[in-house]
């Protein structure tokens, strides 16, 4: 009785302990094991699984599995994380950009397409950049993947930086609260974001290849603000290393960036993924703060061996579980290393929740309310720039007839090119959006006016130009109204390249002239992701609109916009130069024998050509509304800064007829510092809604970080004592009301 009671113990434990270890498919992790206990500490949890890994399979997790996959641990029940691309919603994870953008290619995946990055930026909308990020967050759920790739926050340096349409523009302020809005949207949902690219990836130019000049304040005042804001207002999952090298190191192996500044600084938790084809040795890279290799696999060695990887520098295969073991028994990667990277996948997999609950794909794309977001994006961000005699909006009861002409009028050019370049299942371009507004009391016209280089070469000789141009002016001559939709395709502003010249391409300056010459009454659209010089028509044109690349609901949009039926909101998140030589970077830019010096610092953007005195043509935080706003009554409390922080409080009141939004900008000026300092700096917004004729508080709080610039001396956020000056205003070059606050010593 005894022995077979014993038996039967026996029996009990080993269906207890050994069964899962048999059965095939299901983890060798016991069902009471803290790290499958939800409840426990994510710190605790992690510690568990790992100390249940073998080395080799420690070492396995720190390459991808395939071109959107990382490694899974099967007997441990660890998933693969599944990756899509992104930020403006949810990328086909097929490969790469060249086969993803394949008409038919091999996966054809239809998703939401939303604004553009600086369209986003456009609308200084927190709350909506929130609900895209959930939005985002939802679809990437629906299609079965567990990551986006985004957002993209590096800073638009150069006008003509091939991926300005990603980011939010030149300020590192806004930047980093948009930044922040993403990732709360994307985690709240369990998806795992990535912050991109760590660091300063702001030229495309020999991306693989140049070394970035960059000094310590820059750095942080300009470069980094939105990653610290991401890892320490949103606790985010990971961040994406960039492709460039900063002062002399590749990201990916750059310890002061990767090790220094985002673990040790800003505490960062999560884990470091390379971009795509960014790492060139093992040890180094390991070593440096690099936790995830990617894409890894047999894709990833398809990718190295390509003659267009050879020839760009695009490099990788570096973590495979091999060389990384090798590199352990070298004793050039300790295990303690090797724990921390793994232990930051863990975390990333237990926080996301997708230890607990593996995912299938559940849920639709392109839902009423995904295509909301869409389209209240695509309308806040629209920027009236010019609108001379109030020829906007467009009273339908009273024309008849609308010319639409340009190449960007009848295809919608939803987006720049890359890997953020979303398919739709439909997308509304600016004829459709204008047709369908008109109704059939008003004929709309349409030509093409000039062909888009590089999309019809059969079109383009002299003859067809010049008979598509006389088109446009006959259309033009016989309306009521011209609208000129210009500006460039994902062609021609996409990663891997540069813009060639902030000109508009393909003879659209001269289109822009001929409609406007024989019909006073031109509306000229933008719709582009980057400044366009602009001198040798704005003069005479009556009214500009920018509508950037807007996404699906790019055409509706605009024509809520054009006929009044939204009230145009958006601002600049970027300055417009007159032309190239204005900016900022000109001189210092691509560089020289693939270095670039970041000659002008800190002055990039508004900081330049508000302290230099450098008139733009259209200045940062400039929009046009169709009703006009009044600042009034700002208090400052206390006006003696101690420790606790400030109110800074005014009324705006909408003194038009029309319910409109305005932006409110607050800049704080630095008069007395001991360090060179810009005029002004951006250090509150708020997009305030306000009904015909009403007054509103706005309310900000302001903290010393504020006041502070970064000291390369004392390694660290200074605010020296004195005087600053509250400045509120709705552009940087239009500052409204000024209040005086000090700080004590
Ligand atoms: C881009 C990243 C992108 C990655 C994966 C790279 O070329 O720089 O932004 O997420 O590819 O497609």
């Amino acid at each position: 009785m005894r022995r077979s009671l014993a038996f039967c113990f026996a029996a009990l434990l080993a269906v207890l302990f050994f069964a899962p270890h048999v059965q095939c498919g299901q983890s060798a992790v016991p069902a009471n094991a803290p790290c499958k206990d939800p409840s426990q500490p994510v710190d605790k949890r992690v510690a568990d699984l790992l100390g249940r890994m073998t080395l080799e399979e420690k070492a396995t997790m720190l390459a991808g599995s395939g071109w959107m996959e990382s490694a899974a641990i099967e007997r441990l029940g660890i998933p693969s994380i599944k990756m899509a691309d992104g930020p403006m919603g949810v990328r086909s994870w097929a490969g790469s950009s060249a086969i993803t953008n394949l008409p038919g290619g091999p996966l054809t995946v239809l998703s939401t397409s939303f604004p553009s990055g600086v369209a986003m930026a456009a609308t200084w909308d927190t709350d909506l950049v929130k609900h895209e990020g959930q939005a985002i967050a939802q679809e990437v759920k629906a299609l079965g993947r567990d990551m986006i790739l985004g957002p993209t926050v590096n800073i638009n340096r150069v006008p003509l930086w091939g991926r300005n349409f990603e980011g939010y523009g030149e300020d590192p302020y806004l930047t980093a609260r948009l930044g922040v809005a993403y990732i709360q949207g994307v985690q709240g949902e369990g998806v795992i974001p990535s912050v991109k690219h760590f660091a300063a990836n702001n030229e495309e130019f020999e991306r693989h290849r140049i070394d970035e000049k960059i000094d310590a304040r820059t750095l942080h005042e300009i470069y980094l603000p939105a990653f610290k804001a991401a890892v320490q207002e949103a606790d985010v999952w990971t961040v994406m290393s960039a492709y460039n090298k900063v002062n002399g190191v590749n990201c990916a192996e750059n310890v002061p960036l990767l090790t220094d500044i985002l673990k040790k600084e800003f505490g960062f938790k999560g884990f470091v993924v390379s971009d795509w084809g960014s790492t060139y040795s093992t040890a180094n890279t390991v070593n440096a703060g690099m936790d995830l290799e990617m894409p890894g696999g047999a894709p990833a060695r398809a990718m190295i061996s390509s003659p267009r990887s050879q020839l760009s520098g695009s490099n990788g295969a570096w973590l495979e579980r091999d060389k990384v073991l090798a590199e352990i028994q070298a004793g050039r990667i300790s295990k303690a290393t090797l724990d921390d990277n793994v232990s930051r996948i863990l975390r990333v997999i237990f926080e996301s929740g997708l230890f607990d609950h593996p995912r299938a794909a559940v849920g639709e794309v392109d839902t009423p309310a995904q295509k909301a977001v869409a389209r209240q994006g695509a309308t806040e961000g629209i920027v009236l720039l010019k609108n001379t005699g109030g020829l906007l909006p467009l009273d339908a009861g009273k024309i008849h007839s609308i010319a639409v002409i340009g190449p960007n009028a009848a295809v919608a050019r939803t987006g720049g090119g890359g890997s953020s370049l979303v398919r739709p299942k439909y997308a509304i371009s600016p004829l459709d959006g204008i047709r369908e507004r008109a109704g059939s009391a008003i004929e709309v016209k349409y030509a093409l006016g000039s062909v888009m280089e590089g999309e019809t070469p059969t079109l383009e000789t002299p003859a067809t130009k010049a008979a598509l141009l006389q088109d446009a002016m006959n259309a033009a001559a016989h309306a009521d109204v011209a609208v000129v939709v210009v500006g460039r395709y994902s062609k021609l502003e996409a990663e891997s390249f540069d813009v060639k010249t902030m000109n508009l391409p393909a003879g659209q300056d001269w289109l822009i002239d001929a409609v406007e010459q024989v019909n006073p009454h031109t509306i000229v659209v933008l719709n582009t992701g980057d400044p366009v010089t602009m001198t040798n028509w704005i003069g005479k044109t009556p009214a500009l609109v920018d509508m950037w690349y807007g996404g699906q609901e790019g055409g509706h949009a605009l024509a809520s916009v054009l006929f009044g039926d939204a009230n145009p909101s958006g601002k600049l998140p970027v300055s417009f130069p007159k032309k190239f030589e204005d900016s900022p970077a000109y001189g210092h830019y691509p560089g020289e024998n693939l270095h670039v010096d970041y000659a002008e610092g800190i002055y990039v953007g508004y900081r330049y050509f508000d302290t230099k005195d450098v008139e733009p043509q259209f200045p940062f935080g400039f929009g046009l509304s169709y009703t006009s706003f009044e600042y009034s009554g700002l208090s400052v409390t206390p006006k003696i800064f101690g420790n606790a922080p400030i109110q800074v409080r005014l009324k705006v009141k909408n003194t038009g007829t029309r319910d409109g939004a305005e932006v409110v900008q607050l800049y704080v000026h630095d008069g007395h510092a001991k360090i060179d300092r810009p005029v002004r700096e951006l250090k509150g917004f708020q997009r305030v809604e306000l009904k015909a004729d009403e007054t509103k508080t706005v309310e900000f709080k302001l903290d010393r970080a504020a006041l502070s610039y970064w000291s390369p001396e004392k390694k660290d956020w200074v605010a020296d004592p004195g005087k600053f000056e509250i400045q509120v205003g709705a552009s940087s070059r239009d500052i409204r009301l000024r209040a005086p606050l000090e700080l004590k010593k």
